[in-house]
């Protein structure tokens, strides 16, 4: 059970290093606008990085812990950039939500999601309405929280979030920066929705999708 565990979330971070694959381009447009224009370039090298992290870790027969837990630093040591080390601890802090020795039920996974954005939210210390990452990833949790709690449906749960946190991160775009690199450039930001919550949300629309088959 605890394998299959592991197994799955080495298949969650393919998934992810997938669909960055698919929008790097684009989300280098959008860091280009008021950033540096490397977000997708950050987060494809992270994604890679996790990926193979994650595969060395199985094959050393490794749990679900200590698999997130190396892909996490992974995937901050590979990206670089600020996406990379927010990206890097969230996973770190999903991995120690779970056990290396025992499977996990829908509520403990949802927690290591909790968690995963409570830390991003510590080491980046940006608040709501700075323009970050942050302003999908708030609301993502607490309508996850909310609607798990209705529904006790992990899927369905992560999938309604996920559309709430796509429509926070394109209201990113009513915002100006305030904090990263593209502070300099806030007020060119307007009017381009922020790149890391663009990323963010995209990456929770698959996994909902992924737990729902
Ligand atoms: P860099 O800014 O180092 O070039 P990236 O371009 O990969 O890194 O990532 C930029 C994204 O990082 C931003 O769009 C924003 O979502 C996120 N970000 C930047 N600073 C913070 C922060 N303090 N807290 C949360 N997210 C942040
Ligand atoms: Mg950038
Ligand atoms: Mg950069």
């Amino acid at each position: 059970e605890s394998e299959k565990l592991a197994a799955d979330l080495q298949g969650v971070l393919e998934l992810f290093e997938g669909v960055i694959a698919e929008h790097e381009a684009e989300l280098g447009r959008i860091d280009a606008i008021a950033g540096d224009g490397d977000h997708g370039q950050g987060m494809a090298l992270g994604s890679r990085g996790a990926v193979e992290a994650g595969r060395r870790a199985l094959e050393r027969g490794a749990g679900a812990r200590t698999l997130l837990v190396h892909a996490g630093t992974a995937w901050a040591e590979s990206a670089g950039g600020t996406s990379g080390a927010l990206w890097g601890a969230a996973l770190t802090a999903a991995g120690r939500a779970l056990s290396d020795d025992s499977a996990a039920d829908d509520p403990a996974k949802m927690q290591a999601l909790l968690n995963a954005v409570d830390a991003v939210r510590r080491l980046g210390g940006a608040e709501p309405g700075d323009k970050t990452m942050i302003d999908a990833a708030v609301p993502f949790s607490q309508a996850l929280e909310a609607r798990f709690g209705e529904s006790q449906d992990l899927a369905a749960a992560v999938t309604s979030a996920a559309v709430e946190a796509q429509q926070a991160a394109e209201k990113t775009a009513d915002l100006t920066a305030r904090l990263g690199r593209s502070r300099v450039l806030g007020e060119k930001s307007l009017g381009t929705p922020d790149p890391g919550a663009i990323s963010f949300s995209l990456l929770m629309e698959a996994l909902g999708q992924r737990l729902g088959q």
